[in-house]
């Protein structure tokens, strides 16, 4: 979810939220869904760790917890007993500079005539401030800033008259933008996954009963199968009392947008995104580096932790080939320090760099180095671990990104920093790679990634890395055709 709207960069602050988050929604036979969800939000802590919340229905009532902070401190024993009920959804929050603001922490729940709705949103709408001032005009009292409010209160609206599917349907007609969600409704709990599919979201089956969540690795923690993901478009209703779920497929557009960086960085190695494990997908991106702009190295190291699945496959395929490289751990990580990505100054984030990450001098000293990345954003990661290599002894140090170089910002959920911020925004490679001060830098094409992904450029969103974007947002370019309404026609319920 994100405070404001997106309408243009020039309303865009440092300051202003921008979230990646994760959710989660179980339904259960018979025993508590507050501990299920909650090991579920441990399972998703990467996508979120600003604030986690649970709300839980137990058949008469809702149940809030709501808490600033990581899974483990936001819950204690006495919360989590507190959280009655055999339905329950749960989220987390991305982090974000300076951001500490509770209105924001989710699930946001509200009661309105017809019954009560908790909601956790993943993603961005691009038309949030037009709907806002809609409902305040018919008298809606907003109580955050943030576009999660204004489904909430565009879903109460239309539960009015409406049952739960003709509702979401019709609110899903009025969203633009990126929207994974988990709601409760009374003691229902539904999972819905915007049209064209920009954040992920699956199905997952319990013994006891069924369980939605951003990512696979939440299903496995509970001893779970994966069903599937919920497809583009799809609202997936789970029985109140865990026995099944019902599947409506309300929207089936052409292309789908799904998120490239959830494959390259968002995403947990171990989750299965689209029937393909993440790891996997990238050790490909790897090797495709590797056939793209392949350098001979006395040795291959990554960025841990983010790099390591690139340079597995970067080095599989330099073997394969014949070359003589060997595969090592070349810096050492701390960690104890999290959160370097996010810190509010240059100079922080820079000290915790160094503070995070230590070379192994044995596998450095003297000799020509490859280092393997997911991707370059400002540049400090590269540009600080460069200077530290050398420093230890490098002979020479090029640098290999797994993904194409990020030249806009997202919009849609990931905290990219502004296009100013981005070292790609006005820099050549060759700019780049003097800035950050390598002996040669090589990034990923775009067709390289839709290829190792197994997707055309049409079904993937590319904004951060094309500056066209799959969604309308004021003053960017688009690179389909979005003219509202964006959704198709209903499809038919297929199960
Ligand atoms: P840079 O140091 O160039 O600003 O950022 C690149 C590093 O940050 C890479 O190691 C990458 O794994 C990581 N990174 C990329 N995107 C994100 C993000 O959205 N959040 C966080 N926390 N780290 C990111
Ligand atoms: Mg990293």
């Amino acid at each position: 979810m994100q405070a404001g709207n997106v309408d243009g960069e020039a309303t865009r602050s440092d300051d202003e939220p921008r979230e990646k988050c994760g959710v989660v929604g179980v339904s259960l036979s018979d025993r508590d869904a507050a501990r299920p969800v909650y090991y579920a939000l441990y399972a998703l802590q990467h996508r979120g760790q600003d604030s986690a919340g649970i709300v839980t229905h137990d058949g008469f009532q809702q149940h809030d917890h709501v808490e600033m902070g990581l899974v483990g401190d936001a819950f204690d024993e006495g919360d989590l007993a507190e959280l009655a009920g055999s339905t329950g959804i749960g989220h987390v929050r991305y982090p974000t500079a300076g951001s500490v603001d509770k209105s924001c922490a989710q699930p946001f729940s509200v009661s309105f005539n017809s019954g009560s709705l908790g909601l956790s949103h993943n993603g961005n709408l691009v038309n949030a401030a037009g709907l806002r001032d809609e409902l305040a005009r018919l008298g809606h009292a907003f109580t955050s800033d943030g576009d999660t409010e204004v489904i909430a209160h565009s879903l109460a609206r239309n539960l009015l008259d409406a049952d739960l599917s003709s509702a979401v349907e019709q609110t899903m007609r009025r969203l633009h933008g990126s929207y994974s969600l988990t709601v409760m409704y009374d003691d229902r709990v539904l999972g819905v996954r915007d049209p064209r599919g920009n954040r992920p979201l699956v199905l997952g089956e319990l013994d006891d009963g069924y369980v939605l969540a951003s990512e696979s690795a939440a299903v496995d923690v509970l001893d779970g199968e994966l069903v599937r993901d919920v497809r583009p478009g799809e609202a997936i209703v789970l029985d109140a009392d865990g026995q099944g779920y019902e599947s409506v497929r309300l929207f089936d557009l052409e292309t789908t947008a799904h998120c490239f960086f959830e494959h390259v960085y968002f995403a947990r190695p171990d989750s299965v995104i689209d029937g393909t494990l993440v790891y996997e997908a990238r050790r490909e991106l790897g090797r495709a580096l590797w056939r793209e702009s392949g350098i001979d190295t006395d040795v291959v190291m990554p960025v841990p932790d983010s790099g390591r699945a690139f340079a597995s496959g970067y080095a599989d395929a330099a073997s394969e080939t014949g070359a003589d490289v060997e595969f090592a751990e070349g810096l050492m990580k701390n960690r104890y320090v999290g959160r370097t990505f996010i810190m509010p100054t240059q100079d922080e984030r820079e000290r915790a760099v160094r503070l995070k990450l230590n070379p192994i001098r044995s596998t450095v000293e003297g000799r020509t180095v490859t280092l393997i990345d997911d991707s370059i954003v400002r540049g400090t990661t590269s540009t600080q671990l460069v200077e530290l290599l050398r420093d230890a002894g490098a002979e020479s140090v090029h640098v290999r990104i797994g993904a194409p170089a990020i030249v806009a910002p997202c919009y849609f959920g990931i905290d990219m920093a502004t296009r100013e911020e981005l070292i790609a925004a006005d820099r050549t490679t060759e700019e780049i790679r003097e800035t950050v001060g390598a002996d040669s830098l090589s990034y990923l094409s775009v067709d390289a990634v839709a290829d190792a992904l197994d997707e055309t450029r049409d079904d993937l969103c590319l904004g951060c890395v094309t500056g066209e974007y799959p969604y309308d947002v004021d003053g960017e370019a688009t690179d389909r055709d979005v003219s509202r309404p964006t959704v198709g026609e209903p499809a038919e319920a297929d199960d």
